[in-house]
């Protein structure tokens, strides 16, 4: 049975950059919404025209709009081996859709990784990546959003017993360390 990684943790946790190297090592997919989504902004899809206006907001988009794109995600080939979901799910009715989903698809979660970070250290963080949405308000607004919607799902997870809550305010090369043992235990 296939089985996936979840990446928890604020906007400017390290998730990111963490998601994609343990990805790398384990020669599974990294799937980010937030990358996919920027790509269709690019490619100027209708998907890009209806995302834009919730992400430069700091907004989660509407659910509707990123569902299908995870279910057809996790249905492609390079996925069947396992895979690394990193913002998604990002809040409760999407962790909800994911459970159902993997059910269908007989696919489980091995792990849900919280990377811990402090919020004035994720706020300079995200000031020093200069994204096009991390503007210093939209940042707050995007910490707030993470704070209401996103921050619930460590509880929703650790009832499963899936959550691994990890100190993320270390330098990588120790965080990603300590994932491989995790994974490989
Ligand atoms: P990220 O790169 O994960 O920080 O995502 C950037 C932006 O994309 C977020 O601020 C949201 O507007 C949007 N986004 C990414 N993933 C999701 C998701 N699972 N649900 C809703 N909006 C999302």
């Amino acid at each position: 049975m296939s089985q996936g990684l979840i990446f928890l943790g604020a906007p400017g946790s390290g998730k990111g950059t963490q998601a994609q190297v343990l990805a790398q090592n384990l020669g599974i997919p990294h799937i980010s919404t937030g990358d996919m989504l920027r790509q269709a902004i690019s490619d100027q899809t209708e998907l890009g025209a209806a995302a834009k206006s919730y992400m430069d907001k700091g907004e989660l988009v509407p659910d509707e709009l990123i569902l299908n794109l995870i279910r057809e995600r996790l249905g492609q080939e390079d996925a069947q081996k396992g895979w690394i979901l990193d913002g998604f799910p990002r809040n409760v009715p999407q962790a909800e859709f994911l459970d159902r989903l993997l059910e269908e698809i007989t696919h489980q979660i091995q792990w849900v990784i919280n990377l811990q970070v402090p919020d004035e250290v994720i706020v300079q963080r995200l000031l020093l990546r200069g994204r096009a949405d991390d503007s210093e308000a939209t940042i707050r607004h995007r910490l707030e959003v993470y704070r209401e919607k996103t921050a619930p799902l460590a509880d929703y997870f650790q009832a499963q017993g899936k959550l691994q809550s990890i100190d993320g305010h270390r330098a990588p090369e120790q965080i990603s360390q300590q994932l491989q043992a995790l994974v490989a235990a």
